[in-house]
């Protein structure tokens, strides 16, 4: 295809990847514009208002990896130093009753992981050796697991004990993947764990914002993008030489919503005509789109009413699900937040929340205050809760499971990209997959132009 000079652009959802897409695509100096349902942008990592705590929050706690180099490179680009939108923690694993403690020595790689696992608080000799080896082992393996093999399958194959499993491979797992260790991809988690813990010691450093997820870079794409929020696109069309978005013409669009809502879309196209087979690879891909299967994250605010400092900023919780001890990560919100000097906020991450569902919503949060007021007993009394907000996100991220065919950004539709952490980036559903697949989206356009 050859777009016409100064291409017009539609982006069709303002996550991380349609937000990563424009902004390339307006570097390269084609007019972008874009659509999004939602009044803020920044998709399933956006700001929310919440009422009962009377202030912005966000949907979600999210943390971000030394090792997000694609997302921490558009920062820079939009003139927003990562140093200044996140406090950056060298890589710690701390159970909030401190029994456990692995964290990275500032030692150049491997020396910074090789002393952590030496050092680690909790754990026996012989789990120190196993983690040790694993990782040296799937470093000489290439990073490679076997082909349709689970974290659990995979971790038992290498001789992980239960110890080791429960106390440092699933809660880094689930955080990761946010899929039990039971159903969750070797190959993705190994991909994290290469670029990550197997790279230079700053890749495992977390990175936690310092500021809502809206204001870290989304609010600061450049003016000369378009956008309309509130604005829930129905429609394509294909055209000779273009493609209608709800009746306007464009001469490409970037579909990038989430699998589901992409599938809708794209199902209101007619098959593309111009190959042989042209409408097979359609329906093949809408059928990939539609195979993704979905689990929820939970993240519980706590409003203490007097200032509470913890050892690290985030913690590992020990689930406990008889008592309603769902939480897996205790983080302090307000710590690193301007304004949020007086350290009275906290969050609490449920990954892989599907048990939640259902359940009375004050009674969780009694539980799981319970829950952290008990495993953070020997930090100082917990002041009391004035007041929490528990959000689900039903669909937060596609379940990483071995054997699931990932579709590409390119579609077989003329003129039509896809974008979005759920397209094949060799991560599971993260932010950084999000801004790769929407720089690579706008890479295609941008070719397709020469
Ligand atoms: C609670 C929670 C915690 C998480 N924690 C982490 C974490 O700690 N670290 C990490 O890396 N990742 C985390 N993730 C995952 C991360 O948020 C996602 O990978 C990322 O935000 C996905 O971005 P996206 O642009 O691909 O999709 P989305 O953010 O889903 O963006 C799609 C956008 O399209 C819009 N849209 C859909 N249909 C239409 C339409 N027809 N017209 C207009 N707009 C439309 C939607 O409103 C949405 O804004 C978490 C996710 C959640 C929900």
């Amino acid at each position: 295809m050859t777009l016409q000079k100064k291409p017009h652009v539609a982006i069709i959802g303002a996550g991380w990847a349609g937000l990563s897409a424009a902004i390339r695509l307006h570097e390269a100096g084609l007019q972008v514009t874009v659509f999004e349902s939602a009044h803020t942008l920044g998709g399933r990592a956006r700001r929310v208002l919440s009422p009962s705590l009377r202030s912005s929050i966000d949907n979600g706690q999210h943390l971000l990896l030394g090792a997000y180099t694609e997302t921490l490179a558009l920062l820079h680009r939009l003139g927003l130093p990562p140093e200044q939108q996140f406090q950056r923690c060298r890589l710690t694993l701390q159970s909030a009753d401190g029994r456990f403690r692995l964290k990275a020595a500032p030692l150049p790689a491997p020396a910074h992981l090789a002393w952590a696992i030496l050092a680690a608080r909790g754990l026996p000799w012989r789990d120190k050796w196993r983690m040790a080896s694993l990782h040296w082992r799937l470093r000489q393996q290439r990073w490679q697991t076997p082909v349709g093999m689970t974290v659990l399958q995979w971790l038992r194959e290498n001789r992980q004990s239960e110890t080791l499993i429960g106390k440092v491979w699933h809660p880094l797992c689930i955080a990761a993947l946010n899929t039990p260790v039971d159903q969750a991809c070797a190959q993705l988690f190994a991909h994290v764990l290469r670029d990550s813990t197997g790279a230079q010691a700053w890749a495992s450093d977390l990175l936690i914002p310092r500021t809502d997820l809206s204001d870290l870079w989304p609010d600061h794409i450049p003016a000369g993008i378009a956008r309309h929020t509130g604005q829930t696109i129905r429609q394509l069309e294909a055209q000779e030489d273009g493609v209608l978005v709800d009746g306007r013409p464009f001469d490409a669009a970037v579909v990038a919503a989430n699998a589901p809502a992409a599938a809708r879309l794209l199902s209101s196209l007619q098959a593309p005509k111009s190959a042989t087979g042209a409408s097979d690879a359609a329906a093949g891909y809408l059928a990939q789109l539609q195979a993704f299967e979905f689990l929820p994250i939970a993240t519980l605010t706590l409003q203490l009413d007097a200032p509470w400092r913890l050892p690290f900023p985030m913690l590992m919780l020990s689930e406990d699900a008889s008592r309603g001890h769902y939480g897996q990560w205790l983080f302090e919100r307000s710590r690193f937040i301007p304004g949020g000097d007086d350290n009275t906020m906290l969050s609490i991450v449920i990954s892989n929340a599907g048990l939640l569902a259902g359940q009375d919503k004050d009674e969780l949060v009694r539980a799981m205050t319970e829950q952290v007021r008990e495993q953070t007993r020997d930090t100082g009394p917990m002041p009391a809760v004035q007041s929490a907000d528990l959000i689900v996100e039903k669909r937060a991220t596609f379940a990483a499971t071995p054997g699931l065919l990932r579709p590409g950004n390119s579609t077989p539709w003329p003129r039509i990209w896809c974008a979005g952490d759920w397209t094949d980036t060799g991560y599971p559903g993260v932010l950084e997959g999000a801004v790769i697949s929407g720089r690579r989206a706008a890479e295609d356009i941008v070719s397709s132009q020469r």
